[in-house]
């Protein structure tokens, strides 16, 4: 299907089609593309576009990375689909580790998703087959196996569309997390260290950026970022950000109806 270049929903269409795609080869979970609707939903309220709380949050993400020992990217199917490129320049700049993760493993799923990011440049993705032998406690589900030479041992893991569970069992077990969610509401957003509330698609390119301009200006910035910084308050800022822009669509209707009245 040809999406017209000018359809008001172009972006978002094209976004739907590589999913849909990936879908068919095997890369996202049917589950998947569920999730990607709820995102959808949340990036309407928040208006489509990458909002201040969240330029603060991939500020602080940066930092994050620029002053970790040990930082692993875990990816699931729709981060590899949607960014793949992203994750291993990002993977890149910052020295990170690739680890595939999935909640549906299957071995010809982990296969793809490999396969997927060496083509974008990735040397190394760690977490396939038997590579994910260790356990990580409190998990019941298949994510759990991680890599002992990845997850496992990491200081902080970037988890992008993440579920609650697993984002919880790794705070559990010491570790910081980076997520990256368009529902400021959900548990994985609450329970991340720092929670980047932004379509993936938009955020993962500019973290890289940020990423990049935050390393000429040394250590020191990035713990005056880190010190400055709290999850709690800039989630509450993107949901005021959504209650805002709901009392504006709200009043825009109101004044439509007075005019037809
Ligand atoms: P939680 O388990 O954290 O409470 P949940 O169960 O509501 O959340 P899941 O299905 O576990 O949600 O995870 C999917 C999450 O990923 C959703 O909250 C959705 O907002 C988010 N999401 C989906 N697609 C994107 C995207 N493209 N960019 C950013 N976030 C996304
Ligand atoms: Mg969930």
């Amino acid at each position: 299907m040809k999406i017209p270049d000018d359809h008001p929903r172009a972006k978002s269409l094209l976004t739907r089609e590589k999913l849909i795609n990936s879908y068919l080869e095997g890369i996202v979970a049917a589950s998947g593309l569920i999730a990607h609707g709820r995102g959808e939903a949340f990036d309407y309220l928040l208006g489509e576009k990458t909002s201040k709380p969240a330029l603060k949050a991939i500020e602080a993400a940066a930092a994050m990375f620029l002053t970790a020992r040990k930082p692993v990217i875990s990816v699931n199917g729709n981060t590899a689909a949607l960014v793949g490129e992203e994750v291993v320049k990002l993977a890149n700049v910052t020295g990170s580790k690739i680890e595939v993760n999935l909640f549906y493993r299957s071995r010809a799923r982990e296969l793809a998703i490999k396969k997927l990011l060496e083509k974008a440049g990735a040397r190394d993705v760690l977490g396939v087959g038997k590579n994910a032998s260790a356990r990580i406690p409190e998990l019941s589900s298949e994510r759990r196996r991680v890599d002992p030479r990845g997850i496992l041992v990491a200081d902080l893991v970037m988890v992008p569309l993440e579920d609650g569970d697993r984002t919880e069992a790794l705070v559990n077990i010491g570790k910081k997390v980076i997520a990256v969610d368009l529902n400021p509401l959900s548990r994985t957003a609450l329970r991340a260290s720092i929670t980047i509330v932004d379509n993936i698609v938009r955020s993962m390119p500019k973290l890289v950026e940020t990423v990049e301009e935050l390393k000429n200006r040394g250590v020191g910035k990035c713990r005056e970022i880190l010190r400055n910084f709290d999850n709690r308050k800039n989630l509450a800022k993107s949901m005021i950000l959504i209650r805002e822009n709901l009392s504006e669509f709200a009043a825009e209707g109101d004044t439509e109806r007075g005019r037809a009245m």
